[in-house]
C-alpha cells in the first residue's frame, strides 16, 4: 500500500553523510522537511546541515534500529552502504529507493547482466576469478580492456587497464583476491549522462542530457547541453527510462553513457547506473528551477515531482584536491555559485566542492 506523503517537518533518514547528503539536506530544509543523517565518519559534510545526526557504522543493528524508528522515510546517497543495512531500516520504515535496486547496482556484473536482460547495449565483458579466466576472457575481449572490481568501486578506484603483456602484472597486483570483471575499452567520443527522477506512483522526469569530462576516471566537469543531437538525447533518456522501471526506483537515478557516434555499431552504451543522486546532475541546483536534490526529496516524500526543465546552460567544475584553494576566484564571477562541501581534509582526488558557470540558454 502507497505510504501517505509526508508533512512538512517530517524528518527524511539518509543513509551516508557525503556531500550528496549535505546537499539532499540543504534542499529538504528549504521545503521545511528535516533531515537525519546515518553516517560512519565524525566528520561528515552532511552533519553539518541537518538537524540531527547518528555517527555508528553500517553493521550496529542497534543504532540502524534506532535511526529507523526516528525517521519517517529514509534513503541513502552512497551506493556502497551494505545492503543489509538498507534491509534493517526497510523493515522498520518506508525506505526509497529498496534494497534491490542498491543491490543490484552494487556489483558490476549484476548490473550489467541486468542491463543486457533488459536490450539495453554495454561494452562486451566479462566475469574474471582467476588468471587462468583472465587469460580466456582476453582472448575473446581483446586489448586494451580494463579490469575492474565487481565491487565497492568508485571514481576509478579499483581498476586497471590492460594494454598488451601487463595482464599477470594486473591480477597479481591491487586486485588480487577480488571478484572482478574485464570490460572493453570503449573508443567513445563523449560521455553523457541521464539524471532522472520518479514518484511512488512511476512519474518520470528527465533532466537534459549531460555532457561529462574525466580525468584519471574522476568526473571534473559536466557541460548542459551535451552536444549531440535530439535523437541521441530521446535515446539515452528511453533507456533511462526503462532502468528507472526495472529497478522499480523511486528517487534520483543516474545513467552515464558512452557516445561512440551516430556512425558506430553501438552508438550508446551504458557504462553505469547509480541509484542516487549524482554528481552529473549539480548543474540542476543553478541552473534548474528543481534541482535533482529537491526532486529526490519530493519523491521519496510522497510530494508531486518538480519541473526539471533547463533555464539556463551550465557548466559545473568540481574542485578536486587543491582545487579548492582557488574557492574565492569564483565569488569575483557574477555568472558563477559556489558550492564547498565543509571538508576539513584536503586530499588528492578528493571532491572538495564544485562550481557552476551559467550561460544563458540556447537551445538544446
Ligand atoms: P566507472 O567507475 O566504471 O564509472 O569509470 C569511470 C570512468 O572511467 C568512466 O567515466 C570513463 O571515463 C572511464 N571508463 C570506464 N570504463 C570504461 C571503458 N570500458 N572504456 C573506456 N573508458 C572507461
Amino acid at each position: 500500500m502507497a505510504e501517505a506523503p509526508l508533512s512538512p517537518g517530517s524528518t527524511i533518514g539518509i543513509l551516508g553523510g557525503g556531500q550528496l547528503g549535505r546537499m539532499l539536506a540543504i534542499a529538504a530544509a528549504r521545503l521545511g522537511l528535516r533531515c537525519h543523517i546515518f553516517a560512519d565518519a565524525a566528520e561528515a559534510p552532511a552533519f553539518d546541515v541537518a538537524a540531527t545526526h547518528t555517527l555508528a557504522t553500517f553493521d550496529d543493528q542497534a543504532a540502524l534500529e534506532d535511526f529507523a524508528r526516528a525517521v519517517d522515510v529514509a534513503t541513502f546517497e552512497f551506493e556502497n552502504i551494505p545492503v543489509q543495512a538498507l534491509q534493517r531500516v526497510a523493515e522498520i520504515a518506508p525506505a526509497y529507493p529498496g534494497p534491490k535496486a542498491l543491490e543490484l547496482t552494487q556489483d558490476r556484473l549484476i548490473e550489467k547482466d541486468f542491463l543486457r536482460a533488459h536490450g539495453i547495449p554495454v561494452a562486451p565483458y566479462q566475469a574474471v576469478n582467476s588468471p587462468q579466466e583472465l587469460e580466456r576472457a582476453l582472448e575473446r575481449i581483446g586489448v586494451p580492456a580494463l579490469l575492474k572490481t565487481r565491487r565497492l568501486g568508485y571514481d576509478g578506484k579499483g581498476q586497471v587497464k590492460i594494454e598488451n603483456g601487463s595482464a599477470s602484472a594486473a591480477i597479481s597486483g591491487e586486485l588480487a583476491g577480488q571478484q572482478l570483471l574485464l570490460e572493453s575499452f570503449v573508443r567513445f567520443e563523449r560521455e553523457l549522462s541521464v539524471v532522472l527522477v520518479r514518484d511512488r506512483s512511476g512519474e518520470m522526469r528527465c533532466y537534459d542530457v549531460a555532457e561529462n569530462v574525466h580525468k584519471n576516471q574522476i568526473l571534473v566537469e559536466t557541460r548542459v547541453p551535451a552536444l549531440i543531437s535530439a535523437a541521441t538525447a530521446a535515446s539515452a533518456q528511453k533507456m533511462a527510462e526503462q532502468i528507472a522501471v526495472g529497478l522499480d526506483i523511486v528517487g534520483v537515478v543516474c545513467v552515464e553513457f558512452f557516445d561512440c557516434g551516430v556512425d558506430a555499431a553501438t552508438p550508446l552504451m551504458v557504462n553505469e547506473i547509480a541509484p542516487r543522486v549524482h554528481n552529473s546532475g549539480h548543474w540542476t541546483i543553478d541552473g534548474c528551477l528543481v534541482s535533482q536534490f529537491e526532486n529526490h526529496v519530493r519523491a521519496v516524500a510522497g510530494w508531486p515531482l518538480g519541473s526539471t526543465e533547463r533555464h539556463s546552460d551550465a557548466v559545473m567544475t568540481n574542485l578536486i584536491g587543491d582545487d579548492a584553494e582557488r574557492w574565492c576566484d569564483a565569488l569575483g564571477d557574477p555568472q558563477t555559485a559556489l558550492h564547498l562541501y565543509g571538508k576539513h581534509e584536503s586530499r588528492r582526488g578528493r571532491k572538495m566542492g564544485h562550481v557552476t558557470r551559467i550561460l544563458p540558454k540556447k537551445a538544446s
